[in-house]
């Protein structure tokens, strides 16, 4: 019987666990869903009443600065809502002397007595809001930190005694100790993902903000700003810091609340603080507690950390954020993260401002260049387009100086004046062009017109006016003088003429004859050529004719042949058959061709040779004659069309001549829309090019 009767307690013991486990099992089952803190030690609260057989369970958490807790969950759910003074225990749970908080590390569930009341504060704050005796505390503890605890009191009269209880609420606990770390890890996830989305937020406005603006105290303020609003800090400044000079300038403070002045003497007084610190160092530095800093510089008393941010550029610390906290140790990892993404954004933002200051700057000083200069400059863009145009062409032009011309056709601002012919010119070449122009008011302009790719046209023009009057008085004076020398001269050479009748009583004395007459044929030649070339300067009218170039190579030849016989020179004439007839005034082409061919004879030692080679290339004939004979130098050559220029060289010494040979060849060249052109080696000889229009 007695047997009968244990076999039946023990079948009904059994089924009593059976229905425990299972309804274990269907609670741990049901909390598994559940992966949100909240709901879960909602969750779990219920489950302990259900288990343990209590009527009250709280759940708290504790906040992350100062410690306390905060229910979450409670079971019944209203009890939050019944008790309000419940929500916050402003107890910290880390206080390690606390033997409540100590029990809570050593054991999942822990029995608080009306004793503990006494030693514990937590134990004290809890039962002064729950006004109960005793009860279970049921922590949850992760990585040695108590991440969430559990209150449960009012237990059942049948909950059965402390030691079945605290292996039932053991057993529970444990059971959902590991699913607790999924909620645990969820809810960290959950909670950095809203960290940095927002973040991305923020960023991506800052990005916005920053992007739309170049007025650096608007970078600077709105930088600022969002490092307070993101880091909860209670002061800032933005400081800009020069390298070479090594110096900090603070340019934007917030939250400081005593004149500039006096912040400045502080500054002053501390070397620039942990700010200037962080200048030179180029790393972040968070101070956790600002007392232990020597460097800090306190204008508020309740500031106890501060985080520095270099804002770097290409490696160079350019400005630095400083953040002050009213808490200890108040800059995270994650705000760390944050100013310096600022900070990189900053920096771009800030180098943009610069340069656009910089090169705003430049286009002022050389507007201002450009404006103040006496030269004409005008930019046309490739659109013909005027992208330019200084006070100095607007008077050229007589444009009203009030009028904005930028953007309008150079074609209508350069109408009417002889630069619309010169531009036509160039544009229809696509050729840079050196021109010199004159103006109806008699003004004359020397002219450079050049090509730049991606600019357009460059016009600069210099007023050459005085110069050209000048080169005309000189010209009228030299004309004038040798005008008057010839005179003289002429009577001289009759009279040595007679002279040369005459028996001269010595050999010498002929001799001498001789040389008078002639320095007189040389003086004679010069005043020739100097007239000469006044009158072409001056404008010469050209007796244009069709004229056979074969025919008039050959004579030119023939006719310094015997001179260059006399050098046993050898001199070749080649005529192309392409070569046909060209418009030219016959007189001062031979000139042109007899001054040529006579320097190759003249420059060309004995036995030398010269060629003479006239071919088409074109609509152009191309005359060169060509010698190997003694060459000249880079540096002569420069200088070689200019008037009186003779190249002085101990193989020159003895070849007379004026220097102005080829000044006139060069001026008849270009009275005929032709172009001269040299190539010469020393001592190798020298090739002159001359190319007429065919037509
Ligand atoms: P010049 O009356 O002195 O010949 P030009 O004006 O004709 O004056 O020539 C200027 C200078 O150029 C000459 O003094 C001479 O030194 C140099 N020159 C001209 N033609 C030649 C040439 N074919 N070969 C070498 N030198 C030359």
């Amino acid at each position: 019987m007695s047997e009968n009767l244990n076999d039946l307690r023990t079948t009904h013991n059994l089924e009593v666990q059976i229905t425990q486990l299972s309804k274990l099992n269907d609670f741990l089952t049901a909390i598994c869903q559940n992966l949100e803190m909240d709901a879960f030690l909602g969750d779990l609260a219920g489950g302990i009443a259900a288990a343990a057989g209590c009527k009250r369970v709280a759940a708290f958490v504790p906040m992350a600065e100062s410690g306390g807790l905060r229910c979450v969950a409670s079971f019944p759910s209203e009890l939050k809502q019944e008790i309000p003074a419940l929500r916050e225990l402003s107890v910290s749970i880390f206080q390690a002397d606390d033997p409540v908080v100590s029990a809570l590390y050593q054991s999942p569930v822990s029995w608080i007595q009306t004793a503990d009341h006494e030693s514990s504060r937590i134990a004290a704050a809890l039962f002064a809001r729950l006004g109960e005796t005793s009860g279970a505390a049921l922590p949850l503890v992760q990585n040695n930190q108590i991440q969430a605890v559990l209150f449960a009191d009012q237990f059942l009269p049948d909950a059965g005694n402390q030691d079945s209880l605290t292996e039932t609420l053991r057993n529970l606990m444990q059971k959902t100790a590991i699913h607790f770390r999924n909620v645990q890890v969820h809810s960290n996830t959950v909670a950095e993902l809203a960290v940095k989305v927002q973040e991305q937020y923020i960023l991506h406005q800052i990005d916005i903000e920053l992007s739309d603006t170049i007025d650096l105290s608007h970078i600077f303020d709105m930088t600022l700003d969002w490092a307070l609003r993101f880091t909860n800090a209670q002061a800032a400044s933005l400081s800009l810091y020069d390298q070479e000079s090594d110096t900090l300038r603070f340019m934007v403070e917030y939250g400081y609340e005593i004149d500039r002045e006096r912040l400045e003497t502080l500054r002053r007084e501390y070397n620039g603080g942990i700010t200037y610190r962080v200048a030179r160092s180029g790393h972040v530095e968070i101070v956790p507690d600002v007392s232990m800093d020597k460097d800090f510089i306190r204008v508020h008393n309740s500031t106890q950390s501060q985080m520095s941010v270099p804002v770097m550029r290409e490696d160079r610390v350019v400005a630095v954020m400083s953040l002050e906290s009213k808490r200890l140790n108040g800059f995270a990892d994650h705000h760390q993260d944050f100013v310096e993404k600022l900070a990189s954004r900053a920096a771009v933002a800030i180098d943009n401002a610069r340069l656009y200051e910089e090169t705003e700057l430049e286009r002022q000083k050389l507007s201002y260049i450009l404006s103040s200069t006496a030269d004409v400059v005008i930019v046309v863009a490739l659109d013909n387009r005027i992208m330019l145009i200084n006070h100095a062409a607007l008077a050229m032009l007589r444009l009203y100086p009030q009028d904005n011309y930028v953007g309008r056709s150079a074609y209508n601002i350069f109408e009417n004046t002889p630069l619309v012919t010169v531009f036509q010119r160039a544009v229809k070449l696509g050729e840079n062009l050196i021109e010199e122009m004159k103006l109806p008011d008699e003004r004359t302009f020397y002219v450079n017109m050049t090509r730049h790719e991606g600019i357009g046209w460059i016009i600069v023009m210099h007023d050459i006016t005085p110069f050209k009057e000048m080169d005309q008085l000189k010209s009228e004076l030299i004309a004038t003088v040798s005008h008057d020398l010839k005179q003289p001269l002429s009577v001289m050479h009759g009279y040595t003429e007679l002279l040369t009748m005459q028996q001269f009583p010595t050999q010498q004395a002929g001799y001498f004859i001789g040389m008078i007459q002639r320095s007189i044929t040389n003086m004679r030649q010069l005043i020739d050529d100097l007239l000469d070339l006044a009158k072409i300067e001056s404008g010469i009218t050209l007796n244009l004719e069709a004229i056979n170039l074969s025919d008039i190579l050959t004579e030119c030849v023939e006719g310094i042949r015997p001179a260059a016989n006399e050098k046993k020179i050898t001199m070749l004439l080649q005529t192309a058959p392409n070569v046909t007839e060209i418009q030219a005034d016959r007189r001062r082409l031979a000139q042109i061709l007899n001054n040529l061919i006579g320097n190759a004879v003249k420059y060309t030692q004995p036995e030398g040779e010269v060629q003479v080679i006239a071919e088409a290339r074109g609509s152009a004939v191309r005359i060169s004659i060509q010698d190997n004979g003694m060459g000249i130098s880079p540096e002569d050559q420069a200088h070689i069309f200019e008037r009186f220029y003779r190249v002085r060289r101990p193989e020159t010494d003895s070849i007379e001549g004026t220097g102005l040979g080829l000044a006139i060849v060069k001026s008849l060249v270009e009275a005929h829309n032709g172009q001269i052109g040299i190539k010469s080696h020393l001592g190798e000889g020298t090739t002159f090019f001359v190319t007429l229009p065919m037509q």
